[in-house]
């Protein structure tokens, strides 16, 4: 049975081009970047032409770009980094309220264990932050403020450029989080007014383990991995020149078929809802209907869990991911759907289907058969289903 793969914002498969222009690297030239021979020569190049093409995808100077091990590492480096850097004169941090692990458990940490001070900023019920509201939340002491370009869980994209505005009136520097959002929308660091900001490889059909931080000149910014003096001494570690190579290729080809293959997601992403929507009663799309990411597409289910729903179409060949985590036996609800003010109920049935640019129209009509069916199995045996299996209701 062939995968129907509808979860491309946990991850992507590598495109042929990546590999292709990795395996060189991995196999031939193998020299350290480090080194002042051939070899090493070699690598460096390699380093460096990638660190080009990122650069040129951000709009940016190659030497603002610093290559990390994953997206984890650019957010914590980026929030940890300044923090360290400006403690003392500001220790006051800021995030949205939907922030992934990556940027909210810093936070948390920092606040626990060094004497940070911090503010969770609200969204509204499509997942939306207010640039009033931050402008609020901020103080003479805000040394940072991360708020991501566009949710993994929901795909609402924010008011970057707004809330970027905001935050240099106050002096406060602004990091957004665009894992997601690099390679799907327009990520021009001076158009967003950003001074930091995060991408991975492997969210672009890039490898895993590497991503970037973009870096601002003259931000200020304490590095956490202390050793050689690589990436200009912001991140000692021997380059994984591979892995950097295929983030240079991969953010090429989205940049160059950026516009095309969004068209193509968001068109598949409405089929799929309006085929959900006219084959299921008692379902609710959650974020936003036009700020969002053209692949993905958040449902909640009534009555049931998602991530029953999950481990059903799973059987059937279907990939996608729920919003849920079970944690010790009991289903934690996305902290993301609660910041939105989803009913807890509703948020244990949520499912995500992220689309990529290999799935086609006759994958998403035979995935809402599928979904259908599951989901009135499902409701069958829930003990609270409305009798009749919802058979007729509202969406919403
Ligand atoms: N930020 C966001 C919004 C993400 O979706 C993810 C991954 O799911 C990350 C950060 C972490 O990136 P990585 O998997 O490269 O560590």
């Amino acid at each position: 049975m062939k995968m129907t793969y509808f979860d491309h914002n946990a991850t992507t498969p590598m495109r042929p081009e990546v590999l292709e222009a990795m395996l060189p690297y991995l196999r031939d030239h193998f020299g350290n970047a480090s080194s002042i021979h051939s070899a090493g020569r070699e690598a460096r190049k390699a380093v460096e032409e990638a660190r080009i093409k990122v650069a040129r995808a951000l709009g940016c100077d190659q030497s603002e770009v610093v290559f990390t091990g994953s997206g984890t590492e650019a957010d914590n480096q980026a929030v940890k980094g300044v923090f360290f850097a400006l403690r003392g004169k500001r220790d006051h941090l800021v995030c949205s309220k939907i922030e992934h692990h990556a940027v909210l458990h810093v936070l948390e940490h920092l606040e626990k264990h060094h004497g940070a001070r911090t503010c969770y900023l609200g969204v509204d019920g499509q997942g939306l932050a207010d640039p009033e509201a931050l402008r609020a939340c901020l103080t003479d002491a805000t040394a940072l403020v991360s708020v991501m370009l566009a949710n993994n869980e929901v795909g609402t994209v924010q008011p970057v450029a707004e809330l970027s505005a905001v935050c240099r009136e106050r002096g406060a520097l602004f990091h957004t989080d665009a894992v997601q959002a690099f390679g799907k929308l327009d990520c021009d660091v001076k158009k967003l007014g950003v001074d930091l900001l995060s991408l991975s490889a492997h969210k672009i059909y890039g490898p895993k383990g590497v991503g970037a931080l973009y870096v601002r000149k003259g931000t200020r910014l304490h590095s956490l991995v202390h050793g050689g003096g690589h990436e200009r001494s912001r991140r000692a570690g021997t380059e994984n020149v591979a892995g950097i190579v295929g983030l240079g290729e991969a953010a090429q080809l989205a940049m160059d078929g950026r516009e095309q293959e969004c068209k193509k997601l968001a068109e598949l992403r409405d089929r799929l809802w309006r085929g959900i929507q006219s084959a299921i009663p008692e379902v609710r799309r959650n974020g936003h209907p036009d700020k969002t990411l053209p692949g993905t597409l958040s449902v909640c289910f009534r009555y049931i869990e998602g991530e029953s729903v999950l481990l059903m179409l799973d059987m059937k060949g279907i990939a996608c991911s729920s919003g849920s985590a079970c944690t010790s036996g009991s289903l934690e609800p996305s902290h993301v759907l609660a910041a939105m003010g989803v009913p807890v109920e509703e948020a244990q049935g949520s499912v995500r289907f992220s689309l990529g640019r290999d799935n086609t129209g006759d994958e998403v009509d035979r995935a809402v058969e599928v979904i259908k069916e599951a989901v009135a199995k499902l409701r069958s045996m829930s003990p609270i289903a409305p009798a009749g299996n919802c058979g007729s209701g509202t969406a919403s």
